[in-house]
């Protein structure tokens, strides 16, 4: 059976609306799943359309890359850990970015013996070879740091700003020059340069920054996609590919607003983690001293609560503390407790980190809230159960322009009457920078992993409290 170009082109535009489809589905936690699912249909009725279509020629090669793509992909899905998506989402980005470059360097390679070359073939060439390879060794840089094989850090230097912008001038005039001449020399110093922006533009960007890199990268990403579609007069690659470039960037501005920074600021700044911050904050905290909590503390001043908000972060991921947290929501509502968890933007380690553990302990939607929503419930909570999160409660965030998470929007967990925190030690979050909270009066600190720590205080409500 073999698709008619027409056929294909139905296809392909049923494809493109389950991928809208599936893109609105996702914008809400209660119909994800169905947004997968019309995502999974639009991507299976593509791969069949596509093979299916006259260009193909023969089955072994596309047969062979999808079965070792399929299993490489099935180890790496069923074993990577939530906390670990991030780096694999980079990884997946690198290898779109290196994909566009193959695919416009294998069309210039056949153009060229066939004597097809026409300057709008490669200035679409030029377009899919620079956006691809800035892609490609941004992403490795993005998954190295990360994965911690390199260093987290910003490296910065003197003069770094004008030499990429230098660079990126080359770049362009080396693309124009191509696409004029069809010089093979120029495309190979356009790749190579390009290849060096993705590394430079990422280096100076800390570890705080990295979620809306990752989301920049994968609207870098889906360019490329829209570039190959060119290339290759692929309509649905093109639609998909400017799907996945606009959400990619507009999901970058809004991680951006709820960081009160400025995508540039973001893109050219360098702000994040180092060790000497950690160090420092051990100190500051045995300097200052800081209140710490037992497990029958928070039992005391939590049964006989009106109101308790949880807030989760990257420490309840790494702990696997979302089951226990459940069944204390429910002890809890069976004393009469109002439960609420409150969730930030960038919370964890990924965009929606959060929502998705919570959901896989089928804790009601209903229960959880954005940042804007919860913010004002906070004066009249009661307890406020701080869960393995750090920086994104981290009062220095509006208080110290000295601090570098400075202007970023944070819970305003300090608000309620009584907060504790549950983590393992003084160490500080992602950022590096030490929090302000744990020295406010109304806060003290439970010392202890995350998951045994609720396991306690459900133990605890389980065996009638204190
Ligand atoms: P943080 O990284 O600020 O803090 C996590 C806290 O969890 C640490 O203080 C750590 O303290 C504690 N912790 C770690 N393991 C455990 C455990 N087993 N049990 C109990 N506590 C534990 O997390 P937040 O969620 O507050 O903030 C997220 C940070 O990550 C932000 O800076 C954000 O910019 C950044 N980021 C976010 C991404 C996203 O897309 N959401 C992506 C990449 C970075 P201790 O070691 O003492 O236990």
């Amino acid at each position: 059976m073999q698709f008619s170009a027409n056929g294909q082109a139905l296809a392909y535009l049923v494809s493109a609306i389950l991928f809208i489809l599936a893109l609105k589905g996702l914008t809400h936690p209660g119909t994800a799943r169905k947004g997968n699912y019309y995502g999974m249909l639009g991507m299976l009725i593509a791969i069949v359309a596509t093979l299916l279509g006259a260009e193909v020629k023969s089955y072994g090669f596309i047969i062979a890359g999808v079965a070792a793509g399929g299993v490489i992909g099935g180890i790496l899905a069923a074993r990577v850990r939530m906390t670990a998506m991030p780096q694999l989402v980079a990884a997946l980005h690198s290898f779109v970015g290196l994909a566009a470059v193959l695919v416009a360097v294998g069309t210039f390679l056949n153009r060229r013996e066939a004597g097809m070359l026409n300057p709008v073939l490669m200035g679409e060439l030029s377009a899919g070879i620079v956006i691809g390879a800035i892609t490609f060794t941004g992403s490795v840089i993005a998954f190295g740091k990360l994965q911690g094989l390199i260093s987290g850090a910003p490296v910065r230097f003197r003069g770094q700003h004008p030499l990429n912008a230098l660079i990126a001038l080359v770049t362009i005039a080396l693309a124009v020059h191509f696409a004029t001449t069809g010089s093979a020399v120029s495309l190979g110093l356009m790749t190579v340069l390009a290849l060096l922006i993705g590394v430079t533009l990422i280096i100076p960007i800390g570890g705080a920054d990295m979620p809306v890199i990752i989301s920049m990268l994968n609207s870098y990403s889906g360019w490329a996609a829209a570039a190959t579609g060119f290339t290759l007069h692929n309509n649905l690659l093109i639609i998909v590919g400017a799907l996945v470039g606009f959400s990619g960037a507009i999901l970058s501005l809004i991680m951006c607003r709820a960081m009160n920074r400025s995508i540039f600021n973001v893109v050219f700044g360098g702000f994040g983690g180092s060790g000497t911050a950690e160090a420092s904050a051990v100190t500051a905290a045995a300097e200052k001293g800081v209140k710490s909590a037992s497990v029958e503390d928070v039992i005391y001043w939590t049964e006989d609560a009106d109101k308790v908000i949880i807030v989760p972060g990257y420490g309840m991921a790494v702990a696997q503390a979302q089951h226990a947290l459940k069944e204390l929501m429910e002890l809890l509502e069976e004393r009469g407790v109002k439960v609420l968890f409150a969730i930030h933007p960038v919370a964890g380690r990924m965009p929606g980190h959060m929502n998705v553990l919570l959901a896989e302990a089928d804790i009601p939607y209903d229960h959880v809230l954005e940042m804007d929503e919860v913010n004002p419930e906070f004066p009249t909570a009661d307890v406020v159960l701080v869960v393995g999160a750090n920086d994104v409660t981290n009062p220095a965030a509006r208080s110290d322009p000295s601090s570098p998470i400075y202007g970023m929007p944070i819970l305003e967990v300090g608000k309620a009457r009584q907060v504790y925190v549950i983590k393992r030690s003084m160490r500080p979050g992602y950022a590096g920078v030490d929090n302000l909270l744990y020295y406010q009066d109304n806060c003290s600190l439970v010392f202890g992993d995350a998951k045994a720590v609720c396991e306690g205080l459900v133990n605890a409500l389980k065996g009638g409290g204190h």
